[in-house]
């Protein structure tokens, strides 16, 4: 049988392994954690670093065609990859998900509206008069930041100097602040022909910069906005000349305009209620992409309500860790839970998601109420 490899062992890896099997594939993961959620459940797992030959030699050596679960992976070797075997997605679009300047530069090419932002890549261009305009901003690193990291809130110049200071003095993008309505995003699956299908538009709520719910039914966001955000969607991707799933992130800001804020060039944290509450997942997509499949338009047949399970619920009683109360939450109707493998909760870790599916948003809605009373979180 044919096998599909990826680069990174996290749980998006976990998630596309596990559909990758399901269809008949051998797996192969890279990830240098012995004990990575993917890694543990692949039929291969080379652990080396992600720039290492021997590595990446076996990596081809096993697999048919590679994708990646994380968009830090050096561009070049993507590139080198793709040399050898098919490689989805490719290593110029990954390059752009990668650097929030050159991210930006392609919403603006696709004339799709993003933040007014500017570059920072200098003292200077920290008291540049100019850049007064942009705040209160949001100074973001340019490369390698997630859930929040790499970022500093500054309301004046003299603070977005000592921001970019202590950011490391690195290229960083300032954003304007914009007053957020609420956040949505949409999770396209584009072949190697051209054809795109997609999820149904997600509404995100985050806390502390990490995603903390997701919210997915017909009439979760006025249907204008959601038409706009799929062609808004669809628009980068074809951009990109894009082959694989991409997440594109929007926020609705007061007042109802649609505005671009990033891309992931891969399944996405808000569309892992897909596998329960569609009839095909985000991880699907990815392999039929990976492996030139058809695609067809998953159908979310369910409403959703996606939980993240982040490390700090394991410290909600105490200091030392103690196991969530899974057994009375697997006890209400339409829980679903999906938890990563990880050893050591952190506060801050993603450890699992619990995604709860109805025949109705409110149906739904109050059973997500219910599952995050017993956890003990605050969950809207
Ligand atoms: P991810 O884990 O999604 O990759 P990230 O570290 O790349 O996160 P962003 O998506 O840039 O971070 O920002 C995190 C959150 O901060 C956003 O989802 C939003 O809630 C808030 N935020 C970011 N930029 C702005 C902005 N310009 N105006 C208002 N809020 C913002
Ligand atoms: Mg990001
Ligand atoms: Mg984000």
């Amino acid at each position: 049988g044919a096998t599909l490899g990826v680069l990174g062992g996290g749980q998006l890896g976990r998630m596309f392994v596990h559909a990758a099997q399901s269809m008949g594939y051998y797996t192969a993961v890279l990830d240098p954690d012995p004990h990575s959620p993917a890694g543990r459940v692949s039929h291969h797992h080379i652990q080396t670093a992600y720039n290492d030959h021997e590595g990446l030699a076996r990596l081809v050596q096993l697999c048919d065609a590679i994708t990646t679960e994380f968009e830090n992976v050096p561009a070049q070797v993507l590139e080198a990859l793709a040399q050898r075997r098919r490689v989805a997605p490719a290593a110029a679009a990954v390059a752009v998900a990668q650097d929030r300047a050159a991210e930006k530069a392609h919403f603006v090419r696709c004339g799709v509206p993003c933040a007014p932002h500017a570059l920072i890549a200098s003292a200077q261009d920290c008291s540049a008069p100019a850049h007064a305009a942009l705040l209160p901003g949001i100074l973001k690193t340019a490369r390698l930041g997630y859930d929040g990291k790499g970022q500093a809130r500054v309301h004046t110049l003299p603070e977005l100097a000592a921001a970019w200071q202590a950011l490391g003095g690195v290229p960083c993008v300032l954003e304007q602040l914009l007053p957020l309505d609420f956040e949505c995003s949409v999770i396209v699956a584009r072949g190697s022909d051209g054809q795109c299908v997609h999820l149904p538009p997600q509404r995100n709520l985050h806390r502390d910069g990490i995603l903390a719910v997701t919210e997915v039914h017909a009439q979760n966001m006025p249907p204008a906005l959601m038409q706009q955000a799929l062609e808004a969607a669809i628009s980068i991707a074809n951009g990109l000349a894009y082959v694989g799933v991409l997440c594109v992130e929007f926020f609705v800001l007061q007042g109802g305009r649609l505005v671009v804020n990033e891309i992931a060039p891969r399944p996405h944290n808000s569309g892992h209620y897909s596998l329960d509450a569609c009839d095909v997942s985000q991880f699907e997509l990815q392999v039929r992409t990976l492996a030139g499949l058809p695609l067809t338009p998953p159908r979310l047949h369910s409403a959703a309500v996606m939980l993240n399970l982040l490390g700090d619920l394991w410290f909600t009683r105490g200091e030392a860790a103690q196991t969530p109360p899974w057994a009375a939450l697997l006890a209400l109707p339409g829980t679903h839970l999906h938890l990563y493998g990880k050893a050591q909760p952190r506060r801050g870790r993603k450890m699992g998601h619990l995604t709860v599916t109805a025949a109705t948003p409110e149906a739904a809605r109050a059973a997500a109420l219910q599952a995050a009373a017993l956890l003990g979180i605050d969950p809207f």
